[in-house]
């Protein structure tokens, strides 16, 4: 699996084999990424870095 860390405890992955992407939640628990998942954690992202002045997230 490859990993996109979003904030300290919620990342998006994508599974190498069938590319399923998943994600964890603020809660912890991992759901299935979906599009509105997706929106959620770009804007979680935005909000995080702009908070912890992080330059760029890999
Ligand atoms: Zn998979």
């Amino acid at each position: 699996m490859v990993s996109k860390k979003i904030t300290s405890h919620v990342a998006e992955y994508t599974c190498k084999h069938c590319k399923c992407e998943l994600t964890t939640t603020e809660s912890g628990t991992l759901d299935v990424l979906t599009p509105e998942l997706k929106e959620i954690n770009e804007s979680l992202a935005k909000f995080y870095r702009k908070r912890h002045q992080v330059q760029s997230v890999a």
